[in-house]
């Protein structure tokens, strides 16, 4: 494995790759990886000649108040990883390279931005169209991989790809879960013994949703309450920001549950925003 740490490397690199006829996987992360990031490499290995896989923490998809100075990181850690598990390159661009003195272009994609996390992270959907639009073009990728662990991050970036005719297949690959259900996520670092057990409530509260849906419950309050009383009922969440239960296409909020529905949850478990979703 290669770790490539500069855009004009890496952007060679995959010209020369384009020229040898091979395809190219990739998968963008922000590191401190774990099973769910690996599953999407085995998903890109499984369909590509070479699989890049990017670490990068970008800073301009995290709010004022928000964790970038203390985002998880141990690059060390991360390599041997990638080197265990079948990565050909490792790209990991320095800030500085990423966006220079003077930078000032951004990518927006409108309307399906504005609900779920858009509407309590301003600015960050911006920051992620930005950064993913710019690793595409450096690493020139076939096929991107995207967990649908970021739902709305997963159909953000497919927004961009069709509405900006890029020629990349953008793949969504199903949520990884640690045995009792959490959502696998680089923060969960952050949560204590205690919080831990309160956050699994988050995974069980959609189970339990999903469950009652199959018995023939449609209605999205009935399911929503159900979800909020077993989240609420635990001691260390501090906050529900939203439960909704969305169209997959649009985001919209539904009148009624369908078969295909996304119920998406975003909980503060002590400081920590932790994100999840099923599909009914
Ligand atoms: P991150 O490093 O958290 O920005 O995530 C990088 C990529 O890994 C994104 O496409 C995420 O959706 C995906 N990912 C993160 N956690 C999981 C998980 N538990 N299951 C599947 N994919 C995930």
């Amino acid at each position: 494995m290669e770790v490539v740490k500069s855009v004009k490397d890496m952007a060679e690199l995959s010209k020369k790759l384009k020229k040898e006829g091979k395809t190219v996987g990739f998968v963008p992360t922000m590191g401190y990886l774990h099973q769910g990031h690996l599953s999407l490499v085995e998903c890109s290995k499984k369909d590509n000649d070479i699989t890049v896989l990017s670490i990068f923490v970008n800073p301009i998809q995290f709010g004022k108040n928000e964790d970038l100075d203390r985002y998880p990181r141990d690059i060390e850690r991360d390599i041997q990883i990638c080197q265990s598990h079948g990565v050909d390159y490792l790209f990991v661009p320095s800030v500085e390279d990423m966006y220079p003195e003077g930078y000032s272009t951004y990518v927006v994609v409108e309307g399906i931005t504005d609900v779920l996390c858009g509407a309590y992270r301003e600015g960050h959907f911006k920051g992620v169209a930005t950064v993913v639009n710019k690793l595409f073009n450096i690493v020139k990728p076939d096929r991107a991989y995207f967990g649908k662990k970021d739902y709305q991050q997963y159909l953000v970036i497919k927004k961009m790809v069709e509405d900006l005719n890029m020629d990349i297949q953008v793949v969504g690959c199903p949520i990884v879960r640690e045995k009792d259900g959490l959502a696998m996520s680089s923060r969960n670092k952050y949560l204590s013994p205690e919080e831990r057990q309160s956050a699994v409530s988050i995974s069980q509260a959609l189970f339990k949703a999903k469950e009652l849906f199959e018995k023939g419950e449609t209605n999205p309050q009935t399911l929503t309450e159900v979800i909020k009383e077993t989240i609420q009922s635990q001691p260390y969440v501090k906050e529900i920001q939203y439960i909704q239960i969305v169209d997959p296409k649009t985001l919209k909020t539904k009148e009624k549950a369908e078969k295909g529905d996304i119920i998406a949850v975003a909980v503060f478990v002590g400081n920590t925003r932790l994100i999840d979703n099923i599909e009914l």
